[in-house]
């Protein structure tokens, strides 16, 4: 008699997808271009203040296709924000380059100022400048933007935006994904809108979009035979997955409010118990999606349950939960990089918990979720 499994963050349909996926099948577009792509391409344009924006097979493909344009090559050191997803750094190496990991500040769960700057100082003392800084809009709360990138221009250092869970989160009024050089989303199928899979790149310039789309598409020459002066990539999105884009864009700032409510729900339910503590934004600055809602829990003051304790309990219910990212400089891929921080990122995802949080969660699966809280901690 087990219930139906409750998701993390699963997909949510808005209506209009089919329609316009129909659309490319009846004027037979199955392609990677079309009127999809250059429509998604719009609509994510005009949603982001009007910078090009070019579609991609993938958030990863557009971090890959950024750090290159951002001059990065076989030798050089790029700084990434070691608290994340394993994409944000992986791009990196695809370009012969190294990565430098930098620890989190425990407001935002992002890259620490202070770090960064340590880090670039002593990468320059020690002869290698940096070539770019991916910094991560992590769960979809913003960075701290004004301090980070006053850094950057300070050392004149390029900003590949990592804003793959922050569609729709803002920063002082302004749009995650543009404050970048580059700036990245990711649509896969569990990020706040989804084409399945894909990707997007937001550009500086129509040149640069242009430039972006040349790579992606297999950097062809301008002539009648296929002719190469560069290495080039199949990195463009799909018209079918485009066009699936072009429903979502038409739901999201309807979802993001069904996430940002998951968030209230939570911020509501532990109110009640000691010691766990819900991710939200330090002050009205910050703007966040709530891509993902997040716990963090302190075992001294619950009695001694630990987040693996919810995480089971949840589990035994059949709804899904997960520890927080484990930070990049400690997993055995990356174990001889450098690391510059203290403990901020290893404690997060010790004691951190991310809990279901789709905006198609209904109210008896918050019943059930709150349930399985009130059986684990109030004894
Ligand atoms: C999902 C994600 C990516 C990669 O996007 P894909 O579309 O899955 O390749 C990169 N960075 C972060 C932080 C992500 O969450």
């Amino acid at each position: 008699m087990s219930e139906a499994k409750i998701w993390l963050s699963s997909p949510h349909m808005g209506g209009a997808e089919q329609k316009y996926v129909n659309e490319a099948f009846d004027t037979n577009w199955i392609a990677p271009l079309g009127p999809n792509v250059n429509g998604f391409e719009n609509d994510l344009s005009t949603y982001l203040n009007n910078n090009p924006v070019a579609a991609l097979s993938s958030g990863t493909a557009a971090l890959h296709l950024a750090l290159l344009q951002c001059g990065v090559g076989q030798g050089d050191e790029v700084i990434c924000q070691s608290f994340t997803f394993s994409a944000s750094a992986n791009p990196i190496t695809y370009l012969g380059a190294t990565p430098v990991f930098v620890d989190s500040e425990d407001v935002t769960w992002n890259i620490s100022p202070k770090y960064l700057e340590e880090a670039i100082t002593d990468r320059i003392a020690k002869g290698k400048k940096p070539k770019a800084i991916v910094a991560v809009h992590l769960y979809g709360m913003p960075y701290l933007v004004d301090e980070i990138h006053a850094i950057a221009n300070k050392y004149e250092i390029p900003v590949v935006e990592d804003s793959a869970e922050a569609l729709g989160s803002t920063y002082k009024g302004r749009n995650c994904g543009t404050f970048g050089t580059y700036g990245v989303l990711s649509f896969n199928g569990n990020k706040i809108i989804t084409t399945s899979g894909g990707g997007a790149l937001v550009c500086p310039s129509e040149e640069a979009k242009k430039n972006t789309v040349f790579l992606a598409t297999q950097a062809r020459d301008d002539a009648p035979h296929y002719q190469h002066s560069n290495i080039g990539y199949n990195y463009r999105l799909s018209n079918i997955s485009a066009g699936i884009g072009r429903g979502q864009m038409e739901v999201l700032d309807k979802h993001i409010n069904l996430r940002r409510q998951m968030n209230s729900f939570y911020q509501e339910l532990f109110e009640k118990y000691d010691g766990i503590t819900v991710f939200t934004e330090p002050n009205e600055d910050f703007y966040s999606n709530h891509w993902l809602s997040a716990i963090l829990v302190d075992p001294e003051k619950t009695n001694g349950v630990t987040r693996e304790d919810i995480r089971l309990a949840f589990a035994k219910a059949n709804i899904e939960s997960r520890p927080l990212w484990k930070p990049m400089h400690m997993q055995p891929i990356f174990e001889n990089c450098a690391f510059y921080g203290e403990n901020v990122a290893f404690r997060l995802f010790k004691n951190g918990l991310c809990v279901p949080s789709g905006s198609n969660l209904i109210s008896k699966d918050r019943q059930r979720i709150e349930k399985v809280i009130f059986d684990l901690l109030s004894r």
